[in-house]
């Protein structure tokens, strides 16, 4: 009889089934990236942009928009402000004017030209680099912090868009009720190589095939991989066989 000192603990017993979950986890994470990477092995946003500067303006015009939409809208607007002191100068009806096509664009305009005179009043005229302050700046959030840090700085943050979260859901990848759920979950299980990318790949594959309405899953390439592959399409699919 094992004494009170080597008896098994409720949360001692439990954890071998936890840490079996976490391996499976991050070697489905490890199989997923290594196909979608294998398809677009350096992937990049779709959004236009000269530098750091210009890249955070797009991300904050590209809410609720789509990336083409804001590129034929950036085209102009940066040809005559691609610095925060010409987007100040420009001003808040000079930026309208040039993203009116976009939606929500009196609230963007204002945060574009609010955000422009910050980083010029606060941070010497240079996007600055860390999380906290980007995020202080008008009109940014975590997602598109995390955008800017990613592909203007390097660093292997993951955002969360509308693609990412759906993807991360639908696959049983990093399921979450919230997108700093889905980042955690993501964070946590993707391996170091791929964590730069992750985003990328993930919105690539919710763009064009894991689509929010209909998912074109007969051509993609992780199915085999995918909880609602497995527990909707193909269950489906033998019940008409
Ligand atoms: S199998 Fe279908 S639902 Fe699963 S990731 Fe692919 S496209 Fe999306």
């Amino acid at each position: 009889m094992p004494t009170p000192a080597s008896r098994p603990t409720r949360s001692s017993r439990r954890r071998p089934a936890a840490s079996a979950a976490a391996a499976d986890a991050r070697a489905r994470a490890e199989a997923i990236f290594a196909r979608l990477s294998a398809d677009r092995p350096d992937p990049h946003t779709e959004l236009r942009y000269r530098d750091p500067f210009t890249l955070l303006v797009a991300v904050v015009l590209s809410a609720q928009a789509t990336d083409v939409g804001v590129n034929k809208a950036t085209e102009k607007l940066f040809a005559v402000a691609p610095t925060p002191e010409a987007m100040v100068a420009l001003g808040e009806e000079g930026v309208r004017e040039h993203i009116k096509t976009i939606g929500l664009f009196r609230n963007k305009a204002k945060n574009v030209v609010a955000l422009s005179r910050a980083i010029l009043e606060q941070h010497g005229g240079q996007v600055p680099r860390e999380r906290e302050a980007l995020e202080k700046l008008p009109g940014v959030g975590r997602k598109t912090a995390n955008v800017v840090l990613n592909e203007a700085f390097g660093l292997p943050t993951i955002a969360v868009d509308t693609h990412v979260f759906r993807v991360a859901n639908r696959t049983g990848l990093a399921p979450g009720k919230t997108p700093l759920e889905v980042e955690k979950k993501l964070a946590e299980i993707t391996p170091e190589r791929y964590r730069k990318g992750a985003h990328h790949w993930l919105i690539l594959h919710g763009r064009y095939v894991c689509k929010a309405r209909k998912p074109a899953c007969e051509q993609c390439v992780i199915r085999d991989l995918c909880d609602y592959y497995r527990t909707s399409v193909a269950k489906e699919a033998g019940k008409g066989s």
